[in-house]
Parts: C-alpha cells; structure tokens; sequence
C-alpha cells in the first residue's frame, strides 16, 4: 500500500463523510494486500467482513464488478425513498427493504429494477420535490409521508430514507 491515509483523503476530499472514507479505503486495500493476495472476495459474507462494506456495496460489487445479476437489489437512499413512498415497503432501512423487495420480484429482475428505481428517485422522485405531476405512478402510488411543504418548498427530511437524501 503506497498511499498513506492522508493521501488518500486529499484524493476523496470532496466527497460526503471523506475522512471515513478514506480511514476505510486504506484498511481495506491493507486488509487485501496482507490476507487475500490483493484480491476481492466474491461472496455476500466475506464482502460484509471488509472495512467500509454494507449490503449495499455488496450486493452491487457481486452484480456490477463479479457479473452475478441475481445477488441482490442494490438499495441505496434513492430506491429506499420511492419504495417508502410506494409503499412497497413498511420498512425505513435498506436491508429491510431489501429483502422485502427480493421477496416480490424474481431475482431475474433485480439488477434491471435496482438500476431503473434508483434513477427514477434522482429524476423523478427526488427528496424535496418529488415530480408527482407528471409521475407515470401518479394514480396508483399512495404517496406515503411525502415531506410537508414550506415556504421554502419541502422539507428535507424524508420518512423512510435513512440519511434524509
Ligand atoms: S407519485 Fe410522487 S411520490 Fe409517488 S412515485 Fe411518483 S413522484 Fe414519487
């Protein structure tokens, strides 16, 4: 390992929670460097053991970088938001929510239905100012705790977004 932490977090500077990162970053290129001859683990658990790793980057490391299209539904805060407001889910964290959504699609489906929720909470169903009026979802979605509006639109808190964006 080259980069000293502090390297590493001039590099990743602009990025939320960059300290961190960085702190996990430089673990995890030493944790595989000493134990794994540089190597990324493939499986779900040994992927959980690693420094800075949830579900999250599990699951989309296992679908996007090993190819295994039926490892998971990636839910980040995007997906966990629509699905909130859905009410595809009771849940107000991920993997909850995960795993209540790998229980009603097929796993065929996961990686295309991560990908395309995931877009639609950044264009259409955003944290403050979800595009309702013109949502193809408009007349069946429920709408569940969409924030309150303001005076300075709507609040930024989320029900059922963990992080709030
Ligand atoms: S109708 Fe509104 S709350 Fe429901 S999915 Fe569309 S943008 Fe989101």
């Amino acid at each position: 390992m080259t980069l000293s932490a502090e390297d590493l977090l001039e590099k990743v500077r602009k990025v939320n929670y960059c300290k961190s990162k960085a702190q996990n970053i430089h673990k995890l290129a030493s944790l595989l460097e000493k134990e794994r001859n540089g190597m990324v683990p493939k499986d779900f658990r040994s992927l959980l053991a690693l420094p800075g790793v949830g579900p999250k980057i599990a699951v989309l490391l296992q679908t996007v970088v090993f190819g295994d299209v039926e490892a998971g539904i990636v839910v980040d805060s995007n997906l966990q938001r629509v699905a909130w407001r859905c009410g595809w889910t009771k849940k107000n964290e991920a993997e909850g929510t995960r795993l209540e959504l790998q229980k009603s699609l097929p796993p065929a489906d996961w990686e295309a239905f991560s990908l395309d929720a995931i877009a639609f909470g950044q264009v259409i169903c955003q944290p403050r100012n979800p595009a309702c009026s013109i949502c193809p979802l408009k007349d069946t979605c429920p709408k569940v705790q969409l924030p309150p509006v303001t005076k300075r639109g709507r609040a930024a808190k989320c029900p059922g977004t963990v992080g709030g964006a």
